[in-house]
């Protein structure tokens, strides 16, 4: 029987290119498998067509290196490289700590370690995170500030910030 499409495995092995070798210390000394620019999704990953669908192609190449990804972990970029898909340069987190490493526009916010009030921001505890439409791959919040605010007395949270200066000096009354 004549087969009119290659495995998915050689597929997907023939659409990778070798990239270069990641400087980051965290990843192994090994390059890059770079997917082609021409078929990635909006957010920059690579995506792969298998039986009918478009599967995300740093996942299926990790899949078929390494073996099923545990249920509800995402695969973090140790090279910070989206459309990557070497197995080696991948390594399974929750999504908490994906968003926490992650290199995007709130990456800055995201390695802040203390709140504008100088809470504990590496404390799991203290951080929420939360997904509102600006932030579609999440931002964090304070746990502990947000718990301060709501204890304030109402009063209080209604009171001016600063007392408007006094005017000292006196008004001119001469004529
Ligand atoms: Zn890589
Ligand atoms: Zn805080």
């Amino acid at each position: 029987m004549a087969r009119t499409t290659s495995a998915p495995a050689e597929r997907f092995a023939a659409k990778t290119t070798p990239g270069p070798i990641p400087t980051s210390p965290d990843t192994p000394n090994t390059p890059c498998r770079l997917w082609p620019e021409t078929s990635l999704d909006r957010d920059g990953y690579g995506r792969f067509w298998l039986d009918g669908r478009y599967v995300p192609a740093h996942r299926y190449g990790y899949e078929q290196a390494r073996g099923p990804i545990p249920a509800g972990l995402e695969l973090d970029h140790l090279c910070t490289v989206r459309r990557c898909v070497a197995d080696d340069h991948l390594e399974p987190v929750d999504h908490r700590t994906n968003v926490l490493r992650s290199t995007g526009p709130s990456a800055v916010n995201a390695r802040r370690k203390r709140c504008v009030n100088g809470h504990d921001l590496t404390d799991p505890a203290v951080v929420h995170i939360s997904y509102p439409p600006s932030h579609p791959n999440g931002m964090r919040k304070c746990r502990a500030c947000a718990r301060d605010r709501a204890r304030r007395p109402r009063e209080q949270q209604l009171a001016p910030v600063a007392q408007l200066p006094t005017v000292t000096q006196p008004e001119r009354t001469a004529a």
